[in-house]
């Protein structure tokens, strides 16, 4: 059973959660670390469950775990070997779950609710690599070596109880077609799939969105399928490109509208939680289902979108 069908029962619309980093750094974290999840995990855990469970307040729906640039590989440059990286990988499941629990045990909170999930992130291949691949996908890998890079903590994350991954960031097609491949060795498991794109109509390494929406499609144990990290402006036709070509619910959950400039490492122009939030209606409106924050979004902008799209 898709796992997200509770959610959309009850609701027309399901809320994930926004930005980890932002809020982290707002509670003085120092992220400035290629793999600052591992620092944070290892060392500041109580503040990841903080931040979850602002956004547990804020009316979030959905957590997406500490998970994203969590790799075996990439955790080795740290000093961590295989099994303690596994265990933050898995370490970051429970601190959602904790944050999530604690949020569900008081009465009030489960007023209008449906009990909140906690989704494994899987952050692509170029979050490890940290040299823009991220959002280019121009990867040297066949699928094979795709499979053999993210299988380990897709098992991870599995295993430690989350209630689906969240495939997101993906810049091309062939780690898409890589990870629900993988995903077919679970089969009980459930992802939802978010690219990242770079205009309205195609995904970052160029494909149409419509295209990896029709392949997705096929696949029983895809919950989702959308874009996150991307402009806000682009999403209202991205929504309706999948849904011409997918009957599988849509998720979206852009950056703020601020800029990203990678030369300086800084965020320029102006963003409002108030503009998000009326951005999102319209795009509750062209078919989304599952609507949150990525980049530079705050548990107020979630709470935006919880407002507007109940009114
Ligand atoms: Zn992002």
């Amino acid at each position: 059973m898709n796992p997200l069908t509770p959610l959309l029962q009850n609701n027309s619309l399901a809320i994930v959660d926004g930005a980890l980093a932002t809020e982290l750094e707002r509670r003085g974290c120092d992220l400035n670390d290629a793999l600052w999840s591992a620092k944070v995990l290892m060392e500041q855990p109580e503040l990841i469950r903080q931040v979850h469970l602002d956004y547990f307040n804020a009316g979030a729906d959905i957590a997406i775990t500490a998970s994203y640039q969590a790799t075996v590989e990439g955790f080795a440059k740290r000093g961590l070997n295989r099994e303690q990286a596994l265990d933050l990988m898995k370490k970051s499941v429970q601190i959602a779950q904790s944050a999530r629990d604690e949020f569900w045990s008081n009465e009030a909170n489960r007023v209008n609710r449906t009990r909140p999930l906690v989704a494994g992130s899987v952050g692509p291949y170029g979050a490890f690599l940290a040299d823009g691949s991220e959002y280019r996908g121009d990867y040297k890998l066949t699928e094979q070596e795709l499979i053999n890079f993210h299988r380990p903590r897709v098992e991870a994350l599995i295993a430690s109880g989350a209630d689906l991954l969240a495939c997101e960031t993906i810049p091309c097609l062939i780690e898409a077609q890589a990870l629900v491949k993988l995903l077919g060795e679970f089969p009980n498991a459930s992802a939802w799939f978010t690219f990242s794109a770079k205009d309205d109509e195609h995904i970052c390494n160029g494909e149409k969105i419509a295209d990896c929406a029709a392949y997705l499609n096929q696949f029983e144990q895809v919950a989702a399928i959308g874009i996150n990290c991307t402009s806000p402006l682009y999403i209202p036709s991205l929504i309706r490109e999948i849904k011409k070509n997918s009957d599988k619910p849509i998720i979206v959950y852009p950056n703020s509208g601020e800029v990203y400039d990678p030369v300086t490492n800084t965020w320029h122009g102006e963003t409002s939680c108030d503009a998000f939030g009326h951005q999102s209606k319209t795009w509750f409106e062209n078919g989304a289902s599952l609507i949150g924050g990525c980049c530079r979004t705050t548990p107020d902008h979630i709470r935006e979108v919880k407002n507007l799209t109940n009114a």
